[in-house]
């Protein structure tokens, strides 16, 4: 178990609260009025005013206000909340945006934690760092950062006015006829603008130009961080990667297929374009 001291620091903190609610942080304050305790039960959640048991593995997740807030790793076969935890698509539609961002920050950091016991490099049991969020090595002083995994997602559009289209894609894994923004992960080597020409050239053969940063999104499935752009369409023929995607075609605002729901960024970013 990890307990972290008080922080002195608050006004530093405080000042930053004032412009989100929630701030990410290492210790909690030394005004916390509250505690709010995300049980992580697998990779759902389940939000307690304290935590079921004391002897479990926690990590502090920073102040929401006045309250601080721990992410709780429940160990695998336990269940302090007999069935009631929710999944985090299920919470975002029972929480507040930012209730579920803290939420999405427990799962992430909890998975870390069950994720880096070990030594990538050599295989010995980790320490928790004192001053940072980190697991360090007591042999070869390896540390493991919290896992961010960046990926681009896109909105492609081509033509004017009340023609202009949208190119929205149906994954091969989706259950349901959803079309969404093209999105994949960044490579290495690679800076955001070059991630988004080439996935959206691999998964539906089209060049793009005038690519554009809108907006992100933390994305904790698992621990994604998701980067939202415009672009334009340049040229180039729809031809689908078949391992990826199933269908794509481009779509004016008044005929549009299904769109992914509001928890998503590619839904504003599709917002967006039907409001412009
Ligand atoms: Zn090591």
């Amino acid at each position: 178990m990890h307990l972290i001291g008080l922080c002195d620091n608050y006004r530093q903190w405080a000042m930053a609260a004032h412009e989100s609610d929630f701030v990410p942080t290492m210790q909690p304050s030394i005004d916390a009025s509250g505690h709010r305790y995300v049980h992580v039960v697998g990779s759902s959640v389940w939000v307690h005013d304290s935590c079921a048991d004391t002897q479990w593995t926690t990590h502090f997740l920073g102040m929401h206000g006045d309250t601080a807030c721990w992410g709780v790793d429940v160990p695998h076969g336990q269940d302090p909340a007999d069935g009631a935890a929710v999944d985090l698509r299920t919470f975002f539609g029972r929480a507040t945006e930012t209730e579920w961002a803290v939420a999405g920050r427990a799962v992430q950091l909890v998975e870390w934690g069950r994720t880096h016991k070990f030594c990538g490099r050599c295989a010995t049991p980790t320490l928790i760092a004192d001053n940072e969020r980190a697991y360090t090595c007591p042999t070869c002083r390896l540390m493991s950062f919290p896992r961010l995994a960046p990926a681009v997602i896109t909105l492609v559009t081509r033509g004017h006015g009340d023609d202009e289209e949208a190119l929205l894609a149906r994954g091969v894994q989706w259950q349901i006829p959803m079309y969404s923004c093209l999105a994949g992960f960044v490579e290495p080597g690679e800076n955001l603008e070059q991630a988004v020409a080439r996935e959206i050239l691999e998964e539906v053969g089209i060049w793009v130009a005038d690519v554009q940063y809108v907006a992100s999104q933390p994305w904790p499935f698992p621990h994604s961080l998701m980067l939202g752009f415009r672009a334009r369409y340049d040229h180039g023929d729809i031809v689908c990667d078949a391992t990826e995607i199933m269908d794509a075609n481009w779509y004016r605002r008044d005929a549009l297929p299904m769109i992914p729901p509001g928890i998503s960024i590619a839904r504003r970013l599709i917002d967006d374009w039907l409001a412009s």
